[in-house]
């Protein structure tokens, strides 16, 4: 095996509180002083295997080398996507699934494929397991009939299997009515509305199919919502190469009422036009960067600012997380189409790359196993020398297949910013994040 860089290993880093290393085997973060910060940053430059500062080689030698050992087989399935509604009533420019049709022709999930999808999620996951069932499309209130009594037949059939059982949607929010807001009040449900900002944003990058504006809708589905409070309540926009800053549109969104907002960008989208690409990929870092200090400068100020992307890569760090893989597609999570057919996830629907069997043959746990073996971070290139590896995961699969690794700069210029924040956030607000967990 070939030996890595001393940068492939570590991160040197400073921010308000002062110098700090990352280690990256189990995205560790250290406080360290000027006169090791000066040594590591000689080694840094020479990026050799030697010489490491000797205290940094003992902390190199504390901790795991990476993520955990990958187990033997497929891991249990816990969380299945529907894609109940396979058509949408909106025109979005950049959907990646092409108004719910993935590229085919428009369909509906049958109350039979939705009620199977659910026995078999209970049947994989380990007993007295959380499960998650998720609404997606299109848009799923297409077919809300289905919806609803899906929900209903699932909380009863867990509760007897002794599972428990959380829900999630995906919604544009433009059908959503106050029956729908009651149901997803009355079972734990989290709820991402995909809203892009002001009218001025979201009518142009969001319009109804008919090329009508959509904001009044969707502002008169989110009323629901905010009157009948779902357990959580999230805003997803999506960021173009046509989009402006993004401070004013986080503002915006987050004061409509909303737990926490996301962005992210469009990086591979049937119609390219809107995908963000070289300089607008330095554009679009710089632009989330502006958003994270904007949110620092909050949080630091005691208020509370659910600046999503920020608050999860804080999360991640706190936990030590370190990944294999950039998320659970084909893993614990997959997605079942209206046909039945299973796919790693609810943007890898219709791709055969990533299709693992159908209710109707089985799930194909092999070639599950294969998926994770062959995609693991640590295998992939330029990944296994890339310091972000154990936190990034090797990029969205279904990205990294249509456009391959583009959008590496952006990832790393984030996830430096988001250490900064951390160590800058450990020292003046430790209880945003509680104890340390033990490592
Ligand atoms: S996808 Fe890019 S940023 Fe992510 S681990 Fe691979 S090289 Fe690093
Ligand atoms: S493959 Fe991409 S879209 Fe699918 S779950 Fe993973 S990160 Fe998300």
């Amino acid at each position: 095996m070939t030996v890595l860089p001393i940068s492939a290993k570590l991160k040197q880093f400073s921010s308000s509180a002062g110098q700090h290393l990352f280690i990256v085997g189990g995205s560790r973060i250290y406080d360290i002083d000027d006169a090791t910060a000066k040594s590591l940053e000689r080694a840094l430059l020479l990026d050799g295997i030697e010489p490491i500062p000797v205290e940094i080689a003992a902390l190199l030698d504390r901790g795991p080398a990476g993520p955990p050992s990958a187990p033997a087989g497929a891991p249990k399935i816990t969380a299945l996507s529907l894609n109940v509604a396979q058509s949408c009533n909106m025109g979005c420019g950049y959907c990646y699934a092409e108004q719910g049709t993935f590229g085919g022709a428009k369909k509906v999930m049958s109350p039979e494929t939705a009620r199977s999808s659910v026995d078999r999620l209970l049947q994989w996951a380990p007993a007295d397991s959380r499960v998650v069932v998720a609404f997606m499309g299109g848009e799923p209130l297409l077919n809300r009939e289905l919806l609803h009594s899906t929900v209903r037949y699932a909380a009863a059939a867990a509760q007897r299997s002794g599972h428990r059982c959380a829900f999630s949607l995906t919604t544009n929010a433009t059908l959503l009515t106050a029956a729908d807001a009651e149901l997803f009040a009355d079972y734990p449900f989290s709820i991402t509305v995909s809203i892009d900002g002001p009218a001025g944003v979201q009518d142009r990058q969001r319009p109804m199919l008919g090329g009508q504006a959509s904001t009044v809708r969707t502002l008169r589905g989110l009323e629901h919502l905010l009157r009948r409070r779902p357990r959580q309540l999230d805003a997803r926009m999506t960021v173009t190469a046509q989009s402006g800053p993004l401070v004013p549109v986080l503002d915006h969104v987050l004061a409509l009422g909303f737990d926490a907002a996301g962005f992210a960008p469009v990086v591979a989208a049937p119609r390219p036009g809107t995908e963000i690409h070289g300089a607008a990929t330095a554009q679009f870092t710089e632009a989330m960067i502006d958003c994270g200090r904007h949110a620092l400068a909050k949080l630091l100020a005691g208020e509370r600012y659910g600046f999503a992307n920020l608050l999860t890569a804080l999360h991640e760090l706190h936990k030590g997380s370190a990944r294999a893989h950039p998320c659970g597609a084909g893993a614990g999570y997959l997605s079942i189409d209206a046909d039945g057919d299973a796919f790693g996830c609810h943007r890898l629907v219709g791709d055969e790359r990533f299709r693992f069997g159908s209710l109707a043959e089985g799930i194909d746990d092999e070639r599950r196993f294969h998926h994770l073996s062959d995609h693991a971070v640590d295998l992939q290139e330029p990944c296994r020398s890339c310091w972000a590896r154990y936190l990034c995961g090797g990029g969205c699969y279904h990205e990294v297949a249509a456009r391959g690794r583009t959008h590496c700069d952006y990832i790393r210029g984030w996830l430096g910013f988001c250490l900064e924040a951390y160590a800058t956030l450990g020292t003046a607000r430790p209880d945003l994040f509680g104890p340390l967990p033990s490592r």
